[in-house]
Order: C-alpha cells, then structure tokens, then sequence
C-alpha cells in the first residue's frame, strides 16, 4: 500500500474548496460519433475532451476568482508552487491506495 498525501483546497477568502487551473494556449480536442440535428447541428455526443499542450497561467478559486500568490506576491504558475502555497495553506490528510 503506498501512502500519499493529498491536499483539499480552502480559499482563504471565501471558503471555497474547488480551485481551478487557468491554461492559456491550450489546443482542445473533443471526440464525439454522432450529433443531433434540427436546422442546425445542436448537441454533439461528446465522449471525452483533451488538450494538449498550453501554459499555466495561473491558479484560482473557482468561486470568487481569488489568485493563488508566493510570498513574494508573485501568482503561482506551475504545479512546484501550487505544492508550496498548498504546504502552507491547504490542508494536508494522508490516504492510502495500491
Ligand atoms: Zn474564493
């Protein structure tokens, strides 16, 4: 059994416990087999969605829009300072898999 720690979210301004990573210059792809039709093409069946490539650009709450900052007030782009700013504000549990 392998032990990881895993970190909840709470945004420290309004509480909030679901995050969001902003990606820019991402190129999305999204498979589907069959769409509906009225006049118009309405609803693909989409079966699954991925992208590739693409940058942080920063990390927030998906509520409130509050930016995840360093210490130095710099926004956190990459997952090395995410794993930081979560060391000191999230909240640590430990699970076990495997
Ligand atoms: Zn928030």
């Amino acid at each position: 059994m392998a032990e990881e720690i895993q970190f909840t979210f709470k945004c420290p301004q309004c509480g909030c416990a679901t995050f969001e990573e902003i990606l820019v210059n991402v190129t999305q792809s999204t498979a589907f087999e069959r769409v509906n039709c009225d006049e118009d093409i309405t609803e693909p069946d989409y079966q699954n969605t991925s992208t590739d490539g693409g940058e942080i650009a920063r990390y927030q709450c998906q509520r409130c829009g509050f930016i995840l900052k360093d210490e130095q007030g710099q926004t956190i782009a990459n997952t090395q300072g995410l794993r930081q700013w979560l060391d000191k504000n999230g909240q640590a549990g430990v699970t076990f898999s495997g």
